[in-house]
């Protein structure tokens, strides 16, 4: 059979992915999305940053957004070994523009971004999951991908998208994935009915708590479910007995959590407890010739910050420039990619190290406690995703003070 061609191939639907092939077909590039799954399907990643405001203004999708999601002006953070909490609002960012953010519900929110995709005129093939890169002389020229009907197809093109997310094909391919020392943990998560939540402006916070066994989250949606998770040190997860049920587990887990205790007391669990493991990753290379990844197929440090759909909207914003000017210059070497690549390495370093001083509590102290006005907006910033381009100087102070490498 005569394989597909296309200039663009986009592996994975997902918001790395969706946003990508949005923002080129949008562009008039021509744009095939090759993905796995069939859309609605349920995914991890329920809270946005306000970094994705801008991109969804972009595509002119803001309004849809903010008449179906949560509104999120902030996060508050505590601490259940101490007992101290602080909130941190977005306007308190150095860059306060886009002081808004929402809590999605991913099932619904990447359907939306994938209709979008098409909607622009990317060609959307939803049932199909990519095997094998192929490569001509060194350079990804295609996929070989398999249809659910177990038929298999091959595409043709002039650059290769990465977006599979954890699946993370081409760093797998390439034996390019490797632990981030001192990262490794388990997350547990379920949807609620009914957890508690604060009032007014604050009720679509997130809410992180940090507690012996990692730390937990409190998603608040529109309406009264919450997603509410543990992502949990392994040497606790090793603590689960052989018969124990993992939803029994879960509460054995955040009952250790004073204010996720409180928070779940009047709530009903509605969907079983998932576990995921192996989740923090990173790669030597995210670009090549004539391939780049986008979104968590370059790498997972921790979902601590919010940083994944951050890097995986912002990163895709940056992703589609980056192929426009490629495809401008006749370019689809490695080189052309060059500028993409270490914006999202140092994105990525940013939180890695901003993750790790929380965990070492170095950073929870300071914030926790009086605090310098600067740690905040600094801190407000990232949890912003304010960690794309050039370094402003609170940034490079940051960055020295809490590298991601130790
Ligand atoms: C426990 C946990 C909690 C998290 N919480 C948050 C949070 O609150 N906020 C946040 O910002 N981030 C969070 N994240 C991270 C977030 O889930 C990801 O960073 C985000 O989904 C990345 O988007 P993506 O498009 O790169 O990948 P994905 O959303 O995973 O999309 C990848 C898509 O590729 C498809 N695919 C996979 N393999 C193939 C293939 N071979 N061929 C075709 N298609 C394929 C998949 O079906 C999927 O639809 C969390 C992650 C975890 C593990």
């Amino acid at each position: 059979m005569e394989p597909m061609r296309c200039d663009v191939l986009v592996l994975g639907g997902g918001p790395a992915g969706a946003v990508t092939a949005a923002l080129l077909a949008r562009d008039g590039v021509d744009v095939t999305v090759l993905e796995r799954a069939r859309f609605p399907r349920f995914h991890l990643g329920e809270s946005l940053s306000p970094a994705a405001a801008g991109v969804l203004d972009e595509l002119g999708l803001r309004d849809a957004v903010d008449g179906r999601y949560l509104r999120k002006h902030g996060v508050a953070l505590r601490c259940a070994r101490t007992g101290r909490q602080q909130r941190f609002r977005y306007d308190e960012a150095y860059e306060p523009g886009a002081a808004l953010a929402w809590q999605v519900p991913r099932a619904d929110f990447d359907d939306l971004l994938l209709r979008a995709a098409r909607s622009f005129g990317a060609e959307v093939v939803e049932g199909c999951a990519a095997e094998d890169v192929l490569f001509d002389d060194g350079a990804a020229a295609g996929v070989i991908a398999r249809r659910e009907d177990g038929r298999q197809v091959t595409v043709r093109a002039r650059l290769v998208v990465d977006a599979t997310g954890q699946h993370a094909l081409l760093a797998g391919r390439r034996g390019d994935r490797h632990p981030v020392d001192g990262m490794e943990r388990t997350a547990l998560s379920a949807h609620f009915r009914n957890v508690a939540r604060a009032g007014g402006e604050a009720e679509g916070d997130l809410e992180l708590i940090l507690f012996p066994h990692g730390w937990i989250w409190n998603i608040p949606f529109l309406g009264e479910v919450s997603s509410v998770g543990a992502l949990c040190a392994n040497n606790w997860m090793r603590s689960r007995q052989p018969a124990e049920a993992l939803e029994t587990f879960f509460d054995r887990t955040v009952d250790d959590a004073s204010f996720a205790r409180d928070a779940l007391a009047s709530s009903t669990r509605l969907t079983p407890v998932l576990a995921h493991a192996g989740l923090s990753w990173r790669a030597n290379r995210r670009v090549g010739d004539g391939w780049i990844t986008v979104g968590d197929a370059g790498g997972f440090a921790d979902p601590l910050l919010c940083a994944g759909t951050t890097l995986a909207i912002g990163g895709a914003a940056r992703a589609a420039a980056a192929v426009r000017g490629a495809l401008d210059r006749g370019d689809l070497s490695a080189r052309s990619f060059a500028d993409y690549a270490r914006t999202l390495d140092a994105a990525s370093d940013l939180f890695l190290g901003t993750a790790r001083s929380l965990y070492a509590e170095e950073l929870s102290e300071v914030l926790l406690g009086a605090g310098a006005r600067a740690d905040r907006r600094a801190f407000a910033s990232v949890l912003a995703g304010d960690v794309f381009g050039d370094d402003p100087p609170w940034r490079a102070a940051w960055r020295e003070r809490f590298p991601a490498d130790r």
